[in-house]
């Protein structure tokens, strides 16, 4: 990440952070931190991160670069995966004292596929609150540069990395009548695409990789040629997410059209008939794999 400002007591004054502001209520203040570029963030998160009482990070030699870029001093501990239980309780009796926590990630948004949704849950069933200061996700950073629909989207978070477990996961969300939203990493992304273009077909997709950053890049094209170009290339480097687009509407099928297709494809199973009839069909794949059951067993 580059240093904003060489000089971060001056930057602090030209964007007028309040370190000597009264104290924040009480609560816990999940603030989003930049996922790349280190000028996105937002003046209230700089705010809250030079007066909160405390601020919990996952990572504090991560959060201190942040902290460095912007001259900040904060209480700094740690919350991550491996002590959550433990610092659950040290945070709630914190709040009981009327203490303000922060809390951050590593990267964009806490609790999205980071820590935190365990946090923020006990925080609001203690009776306390909880205060969103947002900003940076590479999930909406992916959206808006795939050129793919943003009217209703799905997030999916991290595959499962073994492929009968992440086959399924996709097939979980195929028939979703939305834009998928994935997050992979380099060295799973060919086979990731692969077994993308196998369960959802010929779909739009986009590769966003590094975004924000000097290698920032957007690769669109149908997933199966996607997953070649990466199978290929060997796995990018940095951070990406993967952006499919929804299915495509083909009009109603009627059942006679369904049950022709079927019974050409049911020789193959039930499960692969169903899969080839939302494939090519562009029926629900519940309403196939139904409809395969029943032909199946008729006489
Ligand atoms: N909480 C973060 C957020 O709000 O985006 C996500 C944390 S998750 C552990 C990290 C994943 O987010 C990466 O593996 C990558 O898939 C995605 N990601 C984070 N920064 C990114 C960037 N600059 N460009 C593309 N993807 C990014």
């Amino acid at each position: 990440m580059k240093n904003p400002s060489s000089n971060s007591e001056n930057l602090r004054d030209r964007i007028g952070a309040r370190e000597s502001s009264p104290p924040l209520e009480a609560g816990l203040y999940v603030v989003a931190t930049p996922i790349g570029n280190l000028r996105d963030i937002t003046l209230r998160a700089l705010d809250i991160l030079a007066t909160a009482s405390r601020v919990y990070a996952e990572d504090t030699r991560v959060a201190m670069k942040l902290m460095d870029a912007y001259g900040l001093k904060p209480k700094l501990g740690t919350y991550h995966e491996h002590n959550a239980e433990a610092m659950r309780e040290t945070i709630l009796e914190a709040l009981e004292k009327g203490e303000s926590v922060a809390l951050i990630s590593d990267a964009g948004t806490p609790l999205i596929s980071d820590p935190g949704f365990k946090l923020a849950r006990a925080v609001i069933d203690a009776g306390h609150r909880v205060f969103p200061i947002p900003g940076a996700s590479a999930l909406l950073a992916g959206l808006v540069v795939s050129g793919l629909p943003t009217d209703r989207f799905m997030f999916a978070g991290f595959l499962p990395p073994k492929q009968g477990a992440r086959r399924a996961a996709i097939n979980e969300v195929a028939d979703a009548d939305a834009t998928l939203i994935f997050y992979e990493t380099g060295p799973r992304l060919a086979e990731s695409l692969a077994d993308m273009a196998e369960v959802l077909g010929s779909r739009t997709a986009v590769v966003a990789r590094e975004l924000t950053k000097m290698f920032e890049e957007a690769r669109r094209a149908p997933l199966a040629e996607l997953a070649a170009h990466y199978a290929e290339a060997g796995a990018p480097k940095g951070e990406i997410v993967v952006v499919i687009g929804p299915p495509e509407a083909k009009g109603e099928v009627s059942d006679d059209v369904l049950d022709a297709f079927l019974l050409r494809a049911l020789p193959r199973g039930v499960k692969e008939a169903a899969s080839e009839a939302a494939r090519d069909l562009g029926v629900p794949r519940k309403r196939a794999y139904q409809r395969a059951l029943d032909l199946k067993d008729r006489p």
